[in-house]
C-alpha cells in the first residue's frame, strides 16, 4: 500500500484489504499483461493499459529469468481496478480514506479510484512493483525485509525521489540514519513515530537504489535469487556482493559513504 509521505500514517502495513467486491459493473479492457476493470470504459482505461504496460517493461527488467511466456500472460494477466470515485473505492473496499491504491498478491490485482492523486506516475508502479516483487521472491518469504520490499515500490516512483534523497542526506549528515538492523527489524510502522517512518521509506528506496545501480543489474537479481531461495539475508548479501560487501555493517558504511559522495 502507498501510503502519502507527508501523512505518513501508521497503517503502512495493515491488512485493511477485502478483495473486490462484485458489487460495480465493470467494464472490461485487456491487454497483454493486464486487464483494466473500470466503472467507466474508453479512453481512460485504454490509458491505464498503455502506462501499465509501461511500468510493466521498466520493473520487470531487473528479474531475468521471470518465465517469459505465460508470467502475467493470459489467464495469469494481472487485474487492476479501477473505482469511480475515492469515496466508493473507501466503501468498497474497507480501506482508510487517506489511501490511494493497494495490491492484493493472492489476486494478483492493483485496485484504485478515478482522480486518485499521482496514480498513473505513483501508485500504479509502485504497487506493480511490489507484486512483481513479492512473486519473484515468493510471498511471505521471512528472509526479505519490509523495507527491501518497500524501497523496490517506492524506487519505481521516479517522482519522489529529490525529495526522499534529500531526507537521506541530510540524516546521513547529522549521523541520525536508522542503521539497517535496526530497519531489518521493523516489519511495521505501526507506534513509530512520524520521523522515523519517513526516514523507514526514504532510506529503504536509497538503500535499495544502491543495491540494485552500485553494480550492473546482475548482482541484484542474483541476490533477490538468493533470498528467494531460503538463503539467510547477510549471507545473501554477502554472496551476490562479494567484493563490495561481505556483511550488513559493510553494506551500511558503503551506502553511507555513497550518500555523503552525491
Ligand atoms: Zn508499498
Amino acid at each position: 500500500m502507498r501510503i502519502r509521505l507527508f501523512t505518513l500514517a501508521l497503517f503502512l502495513f495493515s491488512m485493511l484489504q477485502r478483495p473486490v467486491s462484485a458489487g460495480p459493473a465493470w467494464h472490461e479492457t485487456k491487454g497483454k499483461h493486464f486487464i483494466v476493470y473500470a466503472q467507466e470504459g474508453g479512453s481512460f482505461s485504454n490509458s491505464v493499459l498503455r502506462k501499465a504496460e509501461e511500468h510493466y517493461q521498466s520493473i520487470t527488467r531487473y528479474f531475468g529469468n521471470l518465465p517469459k511466456s505465460d508470467f502475467w500472460s493470459w489467464d495469469n494477466r494481472c487485474k487492476i481496478y479501477i473505482y469511480r470515485s475515492r469515496a466508493e473505492y473507501v466503501s468498497q473496499t474497507g480501506q482508510p480514506e487517506w489511501s490511494g491504491g493497494f495490491a492484493d498478491v493472492n489476486s494478483r490485482s492493483i485496485v484504485s479510484f478515478q482522480n486518485a492523486p499521482d496514480f498513473f506516475d505513483s501508485i500504479l508502479p509502485h504497487e506493480m512493483a511490489h507484486l512483481v516483487f513479492r512473486e519473484f521472491v515468493q510471498l511471505n518469504n521471512r528472509e526479505v525485509p519490509r523495507w527491501l520490499d518497500e524501497g523496490f515500490a517506492i524506487a519505481q516512483e521516479t517522482n519522489v525521489r529529490t525529495a526522499l534523497d534529500e531526507t537521506v542526506r541530510k540524516a546521513v549528515a547529522r549521523n541520525e540514519t536508522l542503521s539497517i538492523g535496526r530497519l531489518n527489524a521493523m516489519s511495521t510502522l505501526h507506534q513509530q513515530p512520524t520521523e522515523s517512518a519517513r526516514l523507514f521509506y526514504a532510506q529503504a528506496q536509497s538503500i535499495t537504489r544502491f543495491l540494485i545501480e552500485g553494480r550492473d543489474g546482475s548482482y541484484f537479481l542474483n541476490f533477490c535469487r538468493l533470498l528467494r531461495d531460503g538463503v539467510e539475508f547477510e549471507d545473501a548479501l554477502r554472496r551476490s556482493y562479494r567484493r563490495d560487501f561481505g556483511s550488513i555493517d559493510d553494506l551500511e558504511k558503503s551506502w553511507r559513504r555513497h550518500v555523503k559522495r552525491h
